[in-house]
């Protein structure tokens, strides 16, 4: 019988984060699975886990992955943890878990600290909806374009950051969503040091001009606001007479008709006040 993957959170700062299963199945492993299993090794001591590692890390993941199917379907038992956080969250699980299902061996993922998580709960942004970046692209080309996504996403944003591109990514942020647009910017979750500070991009920009970033960071950024960009539309458009706001519908080959529904919606309006606006001009 094939053996299965097991995906195990690890603590992002606090070690009393982990959970007993998690130490469980740790111990009941046949292999774990490490990104970097130097540093997983302290993790090992101080819950006694003596189970023998093997590393899984971003520069191997893929080739790596072949071996550990291989063994996986020898009906070796893996738990794959990584650094720190939930396996597969901007870190290379995903690759092996893809690949898993593809060779129809079973994964389980258990429950644990994610710092995406934490930090969107402590945000005081809406958690209704919300949209995880993890890292932005490195590629200047590629970045530019999730910041083109990003201008116009209403959802709360959640981004990754390292402290030494900290400064970079506000002001880029910034220069992009406005100045008043809110931030939470989030830092050594679950640590001693743990803050969370609630600024608009302007803020966060002078502040960081003025401090060093030190430790890890999680940004969470306040999408568009609905309601209010609707408004600003509303003044937009009634600076139009109604025949150019007619002829924005029209020149796009739409009948005259369909054009007054648009016009009215956007204007908040109804449809007769469109026509007898246009028939009194
Ligand atoms: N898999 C992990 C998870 O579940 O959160 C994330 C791994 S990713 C390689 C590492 C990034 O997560 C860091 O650069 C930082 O943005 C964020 N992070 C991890 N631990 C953190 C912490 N204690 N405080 C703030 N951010 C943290």
């Amino acid at each position: 019988m094939a053996g299965i993957l097991y995906l195990c959170p690890t603590p992002i700062g606090n070690l009393g984060d982990i959970s007993e299963r998690v130490i469980e199945t740790l111990k009941e492993a046949d292999l774990i699975a490490a990104e970097d299993t130097r540093n997983s090794m302290k993790l090992m001591n101080a819950f006694d886990i003596h189970v023998p590692m093997t590393s899984y890390h971003e520069y191997n993941k893929t080739q790596k992955a072949y071996t550990l199917i291989d063994k996986l379907k020898e009906g070796t038992n893996i738990a794959l943890i990584t650094d720190a956080g939930t396996p597969g969250i901007s870190d290379p699980g995903e690759v092996l878990v893809k690949m898993c299902h593809e060779e129809g061996i079973g994964v389980t993922s258990l429950p644990g600290p994610c710092a995406c998580i934490v930090a969107l709960t402590l945000s005081g942004l809406s958690t209704r909806r919300f949209c995880f970046e993890g890292f932005l692209p490195a590629d200047k080309k590629e970045k530019e374009e999730v910041i083109e996504d990003l201008k116009r996403e209403y959802r709360t944003i959640v981004l990754y950051e390292a402290p030494h591109h900290l400064k970079a990514t506000l002001e880029e942020l910034r220069r992009n969503l406005g100045g008043e647009r809110k931030i939470a910017v989030c830092r050594e979750l679950t640590k001693k040091f743990e803050e969370v500070s609630r600024l608009t991009l302007e803020e966060a920009v002078s502040f960081y001009d003025k401090n060093e970033p030190r430790g890890e960071y999680v940004l969470v950024i306040e999408g568009i606001d609905r309601k209010a960009e609707k408004e600003e539309q509303k003044k937009n458009w009634e600076e139009l007479s109604f025949e150019e706001h007619m002829k924005i519908y029209t020149d796009r080959g739409i009948d005259r008709k369909e054009a007054m529904k648009s016009v009215a919606k956007d204007r908040g309006i109804s449809k007769s006040d469109v026509y007898k606006a246009l028939l009194e001009k």
